[in-house]
């Protein structure tokens, strides 16, 4: 879904990246440790922190290729050791524990995309597990000295650097949620309008079907002042032969041409596909000479329009009955009969015509 705006585009990126994104970003935060680390002398970490990048590679690679269950278990296993092992050689004041905070709203997020219903107890146990060894790391090493000494001005910085990286993850990782969440709604939006729109509206020639035409009729109807409206019952002659001889999407065509021709002659009146190549048009404040007239011109129109298909000219007619609303009309079916009635007139005498009449 690609918008103008920049924002947006950048968010569903990210929403849709979001695994990728935080495997660079892991990689870009060891990038700075290892600097860190050589920078005071630290080879152990250095040395880790050279296997971190490389895990954090092959786990943006994982990404890519969809592997989201190994890029989760490698994050929480990376990082576990990590903390472990930074806190035994650089100690608890450096504060690299936060980087055991920083990966919980990854179990979380993560976890929730990869477990579901039942299995989401894995994420409890691994939340557990994840605060009970920061538990386990305080109580240890609180009155232990570190294998190196850092000095405070270094140490200062890796704390803040921890910190940064824990609040980042947190921020980053609650936008990506909300974010996801208003995409799904709005999703969901989208397919309820399409569903009404289908519930009402024929997929073939997006005319209204009998669910969305006769609501509209019976409105019509309820008014208190009798209403002067018309319904036409228009049917495609010899539609059978026209499938048989060109084929069926050849027949399609044709129906969407002449419903064409149709919409585009009934200005401001409520168009129905009433079943396979039958169409109603309801024509408001319209009585029987003026429909009559409107009717001839539409049967003409498509008389002489031929559908183009494939460079072959399909020429096809239609059958018109006209029905009107009388007094003791009670509901669509009493009009809409009389339009058949008529309609199926005209089949029997020539086909090509408009029937405004009861005729023996
Ligand atoms: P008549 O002049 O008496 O109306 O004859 P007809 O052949 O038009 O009528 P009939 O009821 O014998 O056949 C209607 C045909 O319309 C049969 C059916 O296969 C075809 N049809 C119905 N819906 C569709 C559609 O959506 N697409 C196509 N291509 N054909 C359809
Ligand atoms: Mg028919
Ligand atoms: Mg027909």
């Amino acid at each position: 879904m690609k918008t103008n705006n920049p924002i947006d585009n950048l968010m569903h990126f990210l929403v849709h990246n979001s695994n990728f994104v935080t495997a660079v970003v892991m990689c870009l935060v060891h990038t700075v440790l290892m600097v860190m680390m050589y920078s005071i002398d630290v080879m152990p970490l250095f040395q880790f922190n050279i296997l971190s990048v490389v895990v954090y590679i092959f786990c943006s690679v994982l990404c890519v290729t969809g592997h989201v269950l190994l890029v989760y278990i490698s994050i929480i296993v990376e990082v576990t050791a990590y903390t472990i092992l930074s806190t035994y050689y650089i100690g608890l004041r450096c504060g690299t524990y936060c980087f055991l905070f920083s990966i919980v709203p990854i179990i979380i997020y993560l976890g929730c995309f990869l477990f579901k219903g039942k299995m989401r107890w894995h994420i409890v146990i691994l939340l557990l597990l994840n605060f009970g060894l920061f538990a386990f790391l305080y109580a240890k090493f609180n009155n232990i000295r570190p294998v190196y000494e850092v000095p405070p001005m270094m140490r200062a910085i890796i704390v803040i650097f921890s910190s940064f990286v824990m609040v980042f993850s947190t921020i980053f990782y609650n936008i990506i949620y909300i974010y996801s969440s208003e995409l799904r709604v709005k999703s969901l939006e989208l397919q309820n309008k399409q569903l009404s729109l289908d519930a009402s509206e024929d997929l073939l020639t997006s005319l209204l079907n009998r669910r969305g035409f006769l609501p509209i009729v019976e409105e019509l109807m309820k008014q208190d002042k009798p209403s002067d409206f018309c319904i036409s019952f228009c049917d495609i002659d010899n539609f059978k032969r026209i499938n048989d001889s060109y084929g069926h999407d050849a027949g399609d065509e044709v129906l969407r041409h002449i419903t064409k021709i149709i919409k585009n002659k009934s200005h401001g009146c409520d168009v129905c596909r009433w079943g396979g190549e039958e169409i109603l048009i309801l024509m408001r404040d319209c009585d029987i000479n003026l429909a009559r007239e409107k009717m001839e011109e539409l049967r003409r129109s498509i008389e002489s329009s031929p559908t183009i298909f494939f460079n072959k000219r399909i020429f096809a007619t239609i059958t018109i009955g006209i029905g009107e609303n009388k007094e003791g009309y009670v509901s669509p079916d009493d009009v809409i009969r009389t339009a058949d009635a008529r309609m199926y007139y005209g089949k029997q005498h020539g086909k090509n015509i408009v029937v405004f009449e009861d005729r023996e």
